[in-house]
């Protein structure tokens, strides 16, 4: 069952998501998502792209529909994947004006030991350096991804050199990884998993990033914040991990709403609505 709906707040901006696996295939689908979204305050989204399918439905959902953005790339799962075409392609997407961000790309060494499908941490190394350079040569933020690699993840972005935008999307790390992207300046994206019962040493992350390097995304289908972990997630329950938020920081939940909100506007370049 799909959590109720939260207090509205104002402003928001789900800063990664993924629309065609929260069930918006078509164009209808992904305006009734995005109404929903938009009735509680969520005025805007990134859909992120995972493989080349995704990339090419992401931008025709941002066509679509004016409150869609695209991120395109290939997850480092996908890494595997990219193939002289799929370089082409992606290179031609990327100048798109309503494809805002790259990737979603970075490491992931979760899977690489429990999916025989998943890219070899060589691999993906190769693709993530791919993407930045990418990121790079666009103008676009780098839209990260990162599972159980954070040392090597940094290590790479700093051999390649970081694009002027980097965004940590459903930010993981300790608080010692966090003031490590902070002082590099990243932006560091929340998901639900910041209100979980078990993410404590994740909310002491989340209490010293700055106002300005700060995101709130729902990363949906997946990490339905609490305490509706488990069922579907959707862009219009950005407000509950927002409020979760407000709540660590000492400001109130509207000041908070429009600190992210900002945020997401000025890190993807998107247009007030
Ligand atoms: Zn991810
Ligand atoms: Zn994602």
């Amino acid at each position: 069952m799909p959590p109720p709906d939260p207090e509205p707040l104002p402003g928001l901006v789900d800063a990664h998501t993924h629309l065609a696996a929260c069930g918006g295939r078509t164009e209808e689908d992904v305006r009734a998502i995005l109404d929903h979204a938009e009735a509680v305050g969520v005025q805007q989204v990134v859909t992120v792209a995972d493989d080349m399918v995704d990339a090419r439905w992401a931008v025709a959902a941002a066509h679509w529909d004016e409150r869609a953005f695209a991120a395109i790339g290939l997850h480092p799962t996908h890494a595997g994947d990219l193939t002289e075409d799929a370089r082409a392609e992606l290179e031609e997407m990327a100048a798109d004006p309503r494809v805002v961000a790259i990737g979603e790309t970075g490491l992931d060494f979760y899977w690489t030991t429990r999916s025989e499908d998943c890219a070899d941490p060589a691999v993906q190394r190769d693709a993530f350096a791919w993407h930045i350079d990418l990121a790079k040569r666009s103008g676009k933020a780098l839209m990260i991804h990162n599972r159980d690699a954070d040392r090597d993840l940094l290590d790479v972005l700093a051999a390649e050199g970081a694009p002027e935008t980097v965004v940590m999307h459903c930010f993981s790390g300790d608080r010692e990884i966090a003031r490590e992207c902070i002082n590099l300046g990243y932006v560091l994206s929340f998901a639900g998993t910041v209100t979980f019962n078990n993410s404590a040493e994740l909310r002491e992350a989340a209490l010293i990033v700055p106002d300005g390097q700060i995101l709130v995304e729902t990363d949906a289908p997946f990490l339905t914040p609490h305490p509706y972990r488990g069922q579907p997630n959707q862009s219009y329950c950005v407000p509950y991990t927002a409020r979760a938020l407000a709540t660590l920081r000492g400001v109130s939940d509207e000041q908070m709403a429009l600190i992210l909100g900002a945020n997401a506007r000025r890190v993807y370049s998107l247009p007030l609505r």
